[in-house]
């Protein structure tokens, strides 16, 4: 029987993984190691009961008695706090989902990875704060990372059975989110839920806020750059309003492999939980008669800066995307807080950039996890310091 474990099970990416493990045969299929959320204890208690978990951690403490008494006479095993958390993780599990939200998932992953499985990738910010670092711990503990972000998930079925050296180029797909076709000025007096209202794709709070202001697929560059290893030029983002093709392939002969697929993550998630074979998956089939065109459109960076800010990111490498990823996270919690708008916040990763920039370990590859850790906490600061400034001017 496979052991598996789903770190922030309660989320979006959580219930999307967790349906299609009950659907295939939920604890009659799999061992449940570990389960993980944060304050949906009710929620998190029903999953752990599902599934027969071991365990179910919750991130905040005083949501432990809660916990313990929605499990009462059960099995599981219940705990609180980061440090549970990361504990849950090393407690091996043949396949782990890591979709906690935020650089909160960078340090369960890395203990998961040290175990020799597979870890299911969602949590990006893993990728875009400690690549190359991700990446070694994969290597040397000889576990396989399977990317959950739709678009990498694209790539990685588009590269199946070919030679890397033959890629000339990797262009994701972004639909452009809400504010796809508003003004410059429309955009800068947006509400939060604006903001959250996502065209396509159902998501958490915060990757439908990251997805409007294009700071999702500026993540996803980086991403991609981390994952796959290629040279920052050949990558590319292209709007692409429909959400069908999720990203294409091409190779020096000219030949492109694009992979089309209905926007709902349960099939990126099917993809890794079933890799290397294929499982059914009940999304939608799509219908390119009925969906009759697909457009594609080039991303404009003006109302867009965060693609601009990507590239500044892959050119330096380093820990600068610790950097953003972490001031970016501030300047999204000044924007739901309603200190700061919507057009601040690239401005507040821009300024917060600038000012850790001059860091002696800003342009050096991390080689621990407390360089990463240090330089996101130094991002978090002046991040804050310059959402403050903002706020004042306002
Ligand atoms: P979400 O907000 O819906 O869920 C986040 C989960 O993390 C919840 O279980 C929550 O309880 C838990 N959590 C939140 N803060 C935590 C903390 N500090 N410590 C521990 N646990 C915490 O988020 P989501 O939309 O499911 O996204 C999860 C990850 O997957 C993100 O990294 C996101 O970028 C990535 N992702 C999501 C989608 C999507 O469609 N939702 C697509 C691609 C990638
Ligand atoms: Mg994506």
């Amino acid at each position: 029987m496979r052991s598996l474990s789903i770190f922030g099970a309660t989320g979006s990416i959580g219930e999307s993984t967790f349906d299609l493990v009950m659907r295939q045969g939920g604890p009659d299929a799999f061992r449940t190691v570990a389960l993980t959320g944060a304050r949906n204890v009710t929620r998190l208690a029903e999953m752990a009961r599902a599934l027969k978990a071991e365990l179910a951690v919750t991130a905040h403490e005083d949501c432990l008695p809660a916990l313990r008494e929605a499990l009462a006479g059960t099995w599981t095993e219940v705990a609180a706090g980061p440090q549970a958390i990361a504990e849950a993780a090393d407690r091996p599990a043949d396949w782990t989902m890591s979709a906690i939200v935020g650089a909160a998932g960078l340090v369960p992953g890395m203990r998961a990875l040290k175990h020799g499985r597979t870890l299911a990738l969602a949590n990006k910010e893993s990728l875009v704060t400690a690549g190359p670092l991700l990446m070694a711990t994969a290597a040397a503990h000889g576990a396989t990372i399977l990317p959950v972000d739709s678009e990498h998930s694209a790539v990685f079925q588009a590269l199946a059975g070919e030679d890397a050296s033959a890629v000339e180029r990797v262009i994701i797909t972004a639909s452009g989110g809400p504010f796809r076709d508003w003004t410059l000025e429309q955009i800068r007096d947006c509400t939060v839920a604006q903001a959250m209202a996502h065209p396509n794709w159902s998501m958490g709070q915060r990757i439908s806020i990251d997805s409007a202001s294009m700071f999702n697929k500026a993540l996803e560059l980086i991403e991609t750059r981390e994952f796959f290893g290629f040279a920052p030029e050949m990558i590319e983002a292209v709007v692409h309003p429909q959400s069908i093709v999720h990203a294409l392939v091409g190779f020096c002969d000219g030949g492109v492999m694009a992979h089309l697929g209905p926007a709902d993550m349960r099939h990126a998630i099917g993809f890794a939980l079933n890799w290397p074979g294929r499982g059914d998956v009940p999304v939608a089939r799509i219908d390119l008669a009925q969906i009759a065109s697909l457009t594609f459109q080039k991303p404009d960076e003006e109302r867009f800066p965060a693609l601009r800010l990507a590239r500044e990111v892959m050119a330096a490498r380093g820990l600068s995307g610790a950097a953003f990823n972490a001031a970016k996270e501030i300047a999204l919690d000044h924007f739901i807080a309603g200190n700061i708008g919507f057009l601040d916040m690239a401005a507040v990763v821009e300024d917060a950039l600038a000012s850790v920039s001059g860091c002696e370990t800003f342009g050096k590859l991390p080689r621990t996890l407390e360089d990463v850790l240090s330089m996101d906490h130094l991002a978090r600061k002046a991040a804050d310091t310059a959402a403050g400034l903002r706020q004042q001017k306002r």
